[in-house]
């Protein structure tokens, strides 16, 4: 543990109460809420905008909340550690926030709440709560150290300053060009507080080689199918793109998805196929098998597959062994991507600081009084629809009442 020697962080100009680092959606809600307990609060945030990511989030409309988010939704080592959170602050609460400042909104489906007009209304609105409870907030803060002895120390390109508590909100690594950074695993490391293995969640996957000629010529192509990996199995539409395949069925599957596993993509879920194709072969004896599935699948999608793995041809000419083969293929599709597109595009990272080492109730860390984890950096991660935001509201809620 080293000693802090300096003047300018002593000075009670320099000390706070709380320093949160990281002004995203976990960062803000924590500062408002420890704020609003009287508790002289800094944000530092290192790029020139506080909510980047809420700005672009939803296509740019904030997916802020989901009325059907549970515990259970969300992923972890330990699928209990949000529980507390989650329960104490649920969408409801947020949705009071977001009527209390007559932001319209509206449920897109499953849940999803998306604002009516620009995600830069929720971003106002958290930054308005805090300047009504007195958060100072400074922007451009390179930290090069955090020192602790009584107090906590940050060092920077500004300034030293000192705090009671230190609250790190600075989220996982999806998106580097928008200010991720791993700095809540550095931190957590420097403190001898575990770090589970992170990787890109809800990422689109890409095909190396001459498989990706088949993905690239249906690029824009949409199918709704059930998607399963690892025991988990998700019900909406798969796109595919010029590297392989994205839409919200891969998104959500790929956070379950390892190297090398297999993806099981069903494109005519809740759909007898064998069934169909033999009664089409009673009926329609002399049409061919694209036409077929074409009423069924886009006709891009069926062209390709008859090109690729099928043989086009009259119904008639088809043995039963055929038809069960075909059923077997577009029901039971597997992919085994290359990899994903990586942090570049990936909406989350799943895992990250340790549960096993945080309060569940405080989000304090164990072994360090006054070390709060919150938000993306902790290992917790929700699907797609409003999910991830909710974590980072309740969790940075949770904070903000000890911190
Ligand atoms: C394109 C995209 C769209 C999304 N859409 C949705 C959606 O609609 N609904 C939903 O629920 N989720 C969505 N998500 C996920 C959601 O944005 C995150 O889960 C959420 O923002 C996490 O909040 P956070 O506060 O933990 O981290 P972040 O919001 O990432 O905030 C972390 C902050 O810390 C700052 N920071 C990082 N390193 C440092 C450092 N060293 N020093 C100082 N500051 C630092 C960052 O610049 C950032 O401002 C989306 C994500 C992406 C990438």
């Amino acid at each position: 543990m080293q000693n802090i020697h300096s003047d300018q962080a002593g000075s009670p100009a320099n000390h706070y109460d709380v320093i949160i680092i990281g002004a995203g959606a976990a960062g803000l809600i924590c500062a408002i809420e420890a704020g609003k307990r009287g508790r002289k609060v800094l944000m530092l945030e290192h790029t020139d905008q506080v909510g980047k990511k809420i700005r672009i989030s939803g296509g740019g409309r904030c997916n802020f909340t989901n009325i059907h988010a549970t515990p259970d939704d969300y992923q972890s080592r330990n699928k209990l550690f949000c529980v507390s959170a989650l329960t104490r602050y649920t969408p409801q609460h947020f949705i009071a926030l977001v009527d209390k400042h007559k932001i319209a909104w509206h449920e897109k489906k499953l849940g999803q709440l998306f604002c009516d007009g620009p995600a830069q209304q929720i971003v106002n609105m958290l930054v308005s709560e805090c300047e009504a409870v007195g958060v100072t907030i400074r922007l451009n803060y390179d930290i090069s150290s955090v020192k602790e002895d009584a107090n906590f120390l940050v060092e920077s390109n500004q300034q030293p300053v000192t705090s009671d508590s230190l609250v790190i909100a600075t989220g996982g690594l999806s998106i580097p060009k928008m200010g991720a950074t791993g700095f809540a695993y550095e931190i957590a490391s420097q403190f001898g507080i575990s770090v589970t293995q992170t990787n890109p969640g809800l990422v689109p996957f890409v095909f190396n080689g001459q498989e990706i000629e088949f993905y690239k010529r249906l690029a824009g192509v949409s199918i709704p199918c059930t998607a399963t990996c690892s025991g988990v199995t998700f019900a909406e539409n798969m796109l595919f793109t010029h590297k392989g395949v994205s839409g919200p069925a891969i998104l959500q599957i790929s956070s379950h998805w390892k190297n090398n596993n297999k993806v099981h993509l069903d494109l005519l879920p809740d759909f007898n196929l064998l069934s169909h194709l033999k009664d089409q072969q009673t009926a329609r004896p002399k049409v061919e098998l694209a036409t077929v599935l074409s009423a069924l699948l886009p006709a891009n999608f069926v062209k390709a597959m008859c090109e690729k793995t099928f043989t086009n041809q009259p119904m008639n000419r088809f043995s039963l062994k055929d038809l069960t083969g075909i059923t077997n293929t577009l029901k039971d599709w597997t992919i085994q991507p290359d990899g994903t597109e990586g942090y570049r595009t990936a909406e989350v990272t799943t895992g990250g600081v340790d549960t096993k080492d945080i309060s569940s109730k405080t989000m304090c860390a164990l072994k360090v009084q006054g070390l709060f984890f919150i938000g993306e950096a902790v290992d917790v991660t929700g699907p797609l629809g409003g999910y991830n935001f909710q974590w980072a509201w309740a969790s940075g809620y949770c904070a903000g009442q000890y911190a």
